[in-house]
């Protein structure tokens, strides 16, 4: 197997052990996170990890730079050109992001870099436009005399716990609004995947954010992530991962009522109508499903297919699952799919397959480990599926595609919205009346017509039901990362 040369700097970067990045210092503990490449399953490095102290010590350094730091008192424009140099300089590092994520994550090296690093560079500067736009406004008041207005102000430290799905991407989706808010933060990212996120905090300080604007303390969850969850001066967690986790982030913050915004789990039902273009809608459903792995919280997971073409979409999907290559993150040439996050994972994946064909599910494709080393989940297609069975309800997180057949568009809009989860949900017809109805009547965050998975740092992107609260980009972002004060002059 040939794999791309490793660059220098990642090499350096994994000879010498991470420390928590606090202030404008490298902090070493006590504990170890031992980092797995899991296109191999061997260790790759280890980073320094944070329990409550070290948290507790960043949450210090986070409050100081916010109160007394040059942060507090700079003005928009200086703020935004700050985080605009972070996004010129996460292009200009876009390869070292790349294979960091794509040994870390194990995502194919070429997607890490191009779409991962890209797309958070995008994000940094979109938001980079937001410092000197967060307005408030004058209230024509009742009361004789007096002025009324409103300003629009940071809410202080914010706690960001991010999964590892795409490591540098979900931490800059939460990072860009709330530091154009004028925030200071705690990143915690995942300990599956914390290497792209302390070098983000190197290139930040490098950037110009004064000391303590950008904190990051890779550790546990139930420690480090808990601890930040907890932490009476934290005024606010953004939180992306599981549904379950969010209930306890939810639970630990009562103490102080800190704010809480949740991008959660999904399930999301993708409708191929009698009508569609077959074609396109095959391969974007396929890819629907089995982009980044299956890994994606919008993962259009449960494909419901109408009657007439099920036979033949079902046949078009087989083949396009027979037909990727899979392999290791650094392979070279790249591949479609690398392996799934970890062993653990991997044996959850296939835990639900063993259940779903005791329950009567048939594997159409895949469905088998693959025999090198690392955690391959080869693209697996399950038929014979119904509603009531758990792979059709519950998020599985990985490589597989449930198929189901449904009659007419009630029907079908009905099954679709019986779902716990509400992230994202799609169709695919050229009838625009439909499309209209059904895209209205879905119930999700996101809906997607004959297409799959675009975002854009300018368009709002959450969940209904239990998929979360909260909207994570555009005008709303800023939102989520601010509070509004009503100031009363006589
Ligand atoms: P996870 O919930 O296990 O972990 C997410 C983060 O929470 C990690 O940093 C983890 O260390 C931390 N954590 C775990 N327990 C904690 C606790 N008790 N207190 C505080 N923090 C804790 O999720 P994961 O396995 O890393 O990621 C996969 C999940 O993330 C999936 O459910 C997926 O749908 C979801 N996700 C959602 C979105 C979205 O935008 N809605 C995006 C990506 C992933």
């Amino acid at each position: 197997m040939k794999t791309f040369p490793m660059l220098q700097e990642v090499e350096g970067f994994l000879a010498q052990r991470q420390g928590l990045r606090i202030g404008a210092k490298h902090v070493d503990t006590k504990k170890t996170l031992h980092v797995i490449n899991p296109s191999s399953g061997e260790l790759l490095t280890s980073v320094a990890c944070a329990s409550e102290n070290e948290i507790d010590l960043a949450v210090g350094v986070a409050r100081q730079a916010f109160h007394s730091g040059p942060w507090g008192c700079m003005g928009p424009d200086q703020r935004s050109r700050i985080i605009w140099r972070l996004a010129d300089l996460i292009e200009k590092n876009a390869a070292i992001f790349g294979q960091l994520d794509a040994l870390d994550n194990g995502k194919p090296v070429a997607i890490a870099r191009d779409v991962d690093a890209i797309y958070s560079a995008r994000h940094f500067r979109y938001f980079a436009g937001w410092p000197d736009k967060i307005e408030g406004s004058t209230i024509p008041v009742n009361i004789p005399d007096r002025l009324n207005y409103t300003k629009v102000q940071p809410l202080g430290v914010c706690g960001l716990i991010t999964p590892w799905n795409y490591p540098l991407l979900m931490a800059s989706w939460k990072l860009a609004p709330a530091l154009a808010a004028g925030n200071t933060v705690i990143l915690k990212p995942s300990e599956e995947t914390p290497l792209s996120v302390l070098y983000l905090a190197d290139l930040a300080l490098e950037a110009g954010f004064p000391e303590g604007v950008l904190n990051v303390t890779p550790g546990y969850g139930h420690e480090a992530g808990n601890a930040l969850a907890l932490h009476h001066d934290v005024d606010k967690v953004g939180f992306t991962g599981s549904t379950q986790t969010g209930r306890k982030i939810v639970k630990a913050s009562i103490g102080n009522l800190k704010k809480v915004s949740l991008e959660l789990g999904g399930k999301a039902a993708n409708i191929i109508f009698e009508d569609a273009h077959l074609e396109s809608a095959i391969s974007g459903s396929f890819w629907a499903n089995f982009s980044n792995n299956g890994q994606s919280c919008t993962a259009g997971s449960r494909l419901y297919v109408h009657s007439k073409i099920h036979e033949k979409v079902t046949e078009g999907l087989i083949k396009l699952a027979n037909s990727l290559k899979m392999g290791a993150g650094m392979e070279d040439p790249g591949n479609d799919l690398g392996p799934v996050i970890s062993e653990s994972q991997m044996k959850r994946i296939f835990g639900f397959l063993e259940r779903a064909k005791d329950e009567g599910a048939e594997v159409l494709a895949g469905g088998v480990k693959d025999e090198r080393d690392g955690w391959f989940v080869p693209p697996t297609i399950v038929g014979n599926v119904s509603d009531e069975m758990e792979i059709a309800r519950q998020e599985v997180f990985g490589p597989v595609l449930s198929v189901l057949s449904f009659e007419d568009d009630a029907d079908v809009l009905k099954r679709a919205n019986n779902s716990d989860f509400g992230l994202a949900a799609g169709l695919w017809s050229r009838d625009i009346s439909r499309v209209r109805r059904i895209a209205d009547s879905l119930l999700a965050g996101t809906v997607w017509v004959n297409c799959w998975g675009e975002t854009d740092a300018a368009s709002p992107f959450g969940g209904f039901k239990q998929s979360g609260y909260g909207r994570e980009m555009g005008r709303e972002a800023i939102s989520l990362y601010s509070q509004t004060k009503s100031v009363w002059i006589a």
